[in-house]
């Protein structure tokens, strides 16, 4: 399923176009305007309209000044980005990362208008960030700067318009103050502003663990594809956040060895298989998974050639590179991370048989279940998690399916055949708005 050796074209906007972005190859948005000129050559007429996917909608950057315990006031720089609103609303997380950049919320975005579509939710795609490392903030001072930031973004978000929830570093908690801030604006209490809130405010049961679900449910299912048994499977995960330990979670509990794991403060592998939940005890108390005696500590790089059956990334973009490719033992790549694989290491992936399943259909868990709190909250009816979790496997199961066939249809890879289905939607609905005035 190689597609990707395919040189970009001369009028790719990597050479042309937006004044303020200068993406790289491996860069967030330079990865994504590949994915993008990968896709054009299958999607016929509407190819006419690919260049509104190279285009942000809009692009918002804000000031956040925050007064910090110690009476200092301290200046972030906050950003959201609309990439798409053709399908829908803005739907998309928040980020408070130290390395948060433009391209990087833009990229981020993008993808979102991907995902959605891939799955089929009535959304189109948005991002935010703020450039900070909220593990030096007391709580305090990230209410302040969750509150200062939602105000500024307030004149483009609302239920209608534009709907964050969580992502790196964020959470219900800050999901909370988002939606009280906005509320408190607007005048009245707004649920559906945000999701990913606590249960008490409107909130969906089952949110919580979605996206870690979603990626063991697509990986169970692309394995029984694949025929690799999932009993005794060897599974590495780099990450072990809101995404990663529950999905480690679910791939042990249905027989799978999760052999290694690496996050910011270390690297453990241990090939006869964690004890998954003496794991998830330890990075709750100690917020690493560094100290956890229940594995050897090896080197970080070391982590990309151990051998294993199933890799998951599940942190941030950019971590499968081109060196790495080469040394990965696994057969299947769950993509639960936005991102993680740059266009040069997806080719050597494929060169290699090794089958990579991609974000935009792996990790949808999380803003499928999105979609059902906000649902929810229209109709102020709360459903069971049952239910909820039923919904959710209905939806990524049928997306993945429609996804491979088209993969195979086209003899693509399962990204590209992804980037089909969801641009044809995208640029469809594009087409049939058609353009204003
Ligand atoms: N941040 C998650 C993602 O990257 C969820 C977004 C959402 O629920 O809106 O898909």
């Amino acid at each position: 399923m190689a597609d990707g050796s395919r040189p970009l074209p001369h009028s790719s906007p990597l050479f042309s176009n937006l004044s303020y972005v200068h993406p790289s190859p491996t860069s967030p948005w330079g990865t994504y305007l590949a994915q993008v000129d990968r896709v054009v050559p299958y999607i016929g007429e509407l190819a006419r309209w690919a260049e509104t996917l190279r285009r942000p909608k809009r692009t918002l950057i804000v000031d956040v000044p925050l007064e910090l315990d110690n009476g200092d006031i301290a200046h972030f720089e906050g950003f959201r980005v609309q990439h798409s609103l053709s399908r829908g609303p803005g739907k998309g997380g928040v980020r408070y990362h130290p390395d948060v950049t433009l391209e990087e919320v833009m990229a981020l975005a993008a993808w979102m208008t991907v995902k959605n579509a891939a799955v089929n939710l009535p959304y189109g795609g948005a991002k935010g960030g703020i450039r900070v490392d909220p593990k030096m903030l007391s709580r305090k001072e990230l209410e302040r700067i969750t509150r200062r930031y939602t105000s500024e973004i307030g004149v483009i978000i609302g239920p209608q318009q534009d709907i964050p929830a969580p992502d790196v570093n964020t959470n219900p908690q800050i999901m909370a103050w988002m939606m009280d801030t906005y509320s408190m604006n607007v005048g009245a209490t707004a649920t559906g502003v945000v999701t990913g809130k606590p249960l008490n405010l409107g909130g969906s049961l089952g949110r919580v663990k979605a996206t870690g679900h979603g990626v063991f449910v697509t990986g169970r299912e692309a394995m029984r594809r694949l025929k690799i048994p999932l009993e005794g499977a060897r599974v590495s995960i780099q990450g072990f956040g809101n995404v990663g330990a529950p999905a480690a979670e679910l791939f042990a509990r249905s027989g799978a060895k999760i052999v290694a794991v690496q996050d910011h403060g270390g690297t453990l592998y241990n090939p006869g298989g964690f004890d998954v939940n003496a794991l998830t005890a330890h990075v709750e108390q100690f917020g690493t998974v560094a100290g956890f005696t229940g594995g050897e500590a090896i080197g970080s790089e070391d982590f990309w050639s151990v051998q294993t059956d199933v890799l998951i990334p599940a942190a941030l973009e950019g971590q499968i590179t081109e060196a790495r490719a080469a040394r990965l033992t696994a057969k299947l790549v769950l993509e639960a991370a936005n991102g993680p694989t740059v266009p040069v290491a997806d080719d050597i992936l494929a060169e290699r048989g090794i089958v990579v399943l991609p974000d935009v259909i792996c990790n949808s868990g999380g803003v499928i279940v999105s979609y059902f709190e906000w649902v929810q909250d229209f109709s102020s009816f709360f459903w069971s998690e049952e239910e909820v979790n039923q919904r959710l496997d209905k939806i990524i199961t049928g997306a993945l399916g429609h996804i491979w066939d088209t993969a195979e249809r086209h003899k693509i890879s399962l990204r590209t055949g992804a980037f089909v289905v969801a641009c044809g939607r995208i640029l469809t609905a594009r087409a049939e708005r058609g353009l204003y005035p």
